[in-house]
């Protein structure tokens, strides 16, 4: 990283970011497997069966509902071990016809998570890789990304009496380490503000903005054009504010931002809002978000915990009871987690997709 400042100059948030999580050599998700409880966080998915298993019924179900067609590309941004696939593809093969209806994509850089993928998949053939979505054949898809965009890229800006100014990431030779500094005049990525932050905002307050997050969004509506929907679920915030979130963590615990690079998961709240938005601009309609709470509630999450619970011995029944609570819970991932579908104009205009 001092290398990389030394020869570039110092660097904005966002290629810090992709520094931190994304360099070939020292990238943190290139070098490991974060997840569950031996890595640095866990997801829903590596909570609780029921998440995966919901989520593939959704996706059956829109398949259902707009003609049962073949050649549908099922696609998982950002799979981690292949879980939610996993258990996606087994809800969804009590659907007549589906499995034989898709072929599978995993957009995934990372070559630790990809074998973990492949494994979690090998009972189900035409799984192919990719590097990103371009990369995905065209078509009619259905698409996943469940904490995928809080990973991306994020640029902060701070309001001044200059106007809104790039945070940037610069060494301190005195201490030889990284610390934050402030660009002299005002970022073209102010632009890309939400209107009510632009103008409203304290000075002093901090924005944040993801153009990898919009372009990721600008594409998938593009490709939605040829039919079905996209689901992102990740934590976040349902309208564009100021606010600093970017955070560090690391074996399940918060830490500062600019020590342990490359070593600590990096991550910023989803902007709903500026998704959707882009979204919109790109043709498609956006439904939600709503909270991951009422989205699993509402497909049924209590009765196939029950389902499982009628089935389990009393130390598993423990288990079951206290990791779906954990991801409906108010409390705990309950409503910091939403749930925004994506789907083509034309579907929307008949009907909103379930639990929307
Ligand atoms: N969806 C999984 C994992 C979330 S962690 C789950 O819910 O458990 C983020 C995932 O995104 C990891 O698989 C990571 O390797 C992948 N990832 C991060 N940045 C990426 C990028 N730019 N392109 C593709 N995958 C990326």
């Amino acid at each position: 990283m001092k290398r990389c400042i030394a020869l570039d100059g110092p660097l904005t948030v966002a290629d810090f970011m992709a520094a931190a999580l994304g360099h070939p050599q020292y990238g943190y998700y290139r070098t490991r497997d974060p997840l569950g409880m031996a890595g640095d966080f866990t997801t829903a998915p590596e909570i609780s069966q029921v998440f995966g298993e919901l989520i593939g019924l959704w996706m059956a179900e829109m398949w259902r509902l707009h003609g049962s067609s073949t050649g549908v590309r099922l696609v998982e941004l950002g799979p981690g071990r292949g879980t939610l696939m996993a258990d996606m593809l087994r809800a969804a093969s009590r659907m007549p016809g589906f499995l034989d209806a898709i072929t599978i994509h995993m957009v995934e850089t990372s070559p630790t998570l990809r074998r973990a993928q492949g494994q979690a998949l090998a009972a189900y053939a035409k799984v192919t890789w990719h590097d990103n979505l371009t990369e995905v054949p065209d078509g009619q898809m259905l698409l996943v990304a469940n904490e995928f965009l809080d990973a991306l890229p994020i640029h902060q800006l701070v309001r001044t009496e200059k106007g809104w100014c790039e945070k940037l990431v610069v060494w301190d030779e005195s201490t030889d380490r990284p610390v934050f500094g402030l660009s002299p005049g005002a970022s073209p990525v102010e632009n890309l503000l939400a209107d009510n932050v632009r103008r409203n905002s304290e000075i002093g307050a901090v924005a944040e903005v993801s153009p990898h997050s919009l372009a990721v969004a600008t594409e998938i509506a593009q490709r939605l054009q040829s039919g079905i929907a996209a689901l992102i679920v990740d934590y976040g915030y349902r309208d564009s504010a100021a606010g600093d979130t970017l955070q560090a963590v690391k074996n399940h615990d918060y830490a500062p931002v600019l020590d342990n690079i490359g070593e600590a998961d990096l991550t910023a709240h989803v902007d709903f809002a500026a998704v959707g938005r882009a979204a919109a601009e790109a043709g498609a309609t956006p439904h939600g978000p709503i909270t991951q709470r009422d989205f699993m509630l509402d497909l049924g999450a209590l009765h196939r915990r029950d389902a499982l619970l009628a089935r389990a011995t009393p130390a598993q029944a423990k288990v079951i009871k206290t990791s779906v609570q954990r991801l409906i819970d108010p409390k705990e991932m309950g409503t910091l987690f939403k749930v925004m579908a994506v789907t083509a104009n034309s579907e929307a205009a008949a009907n909103p997709p379930p639990g929307f």
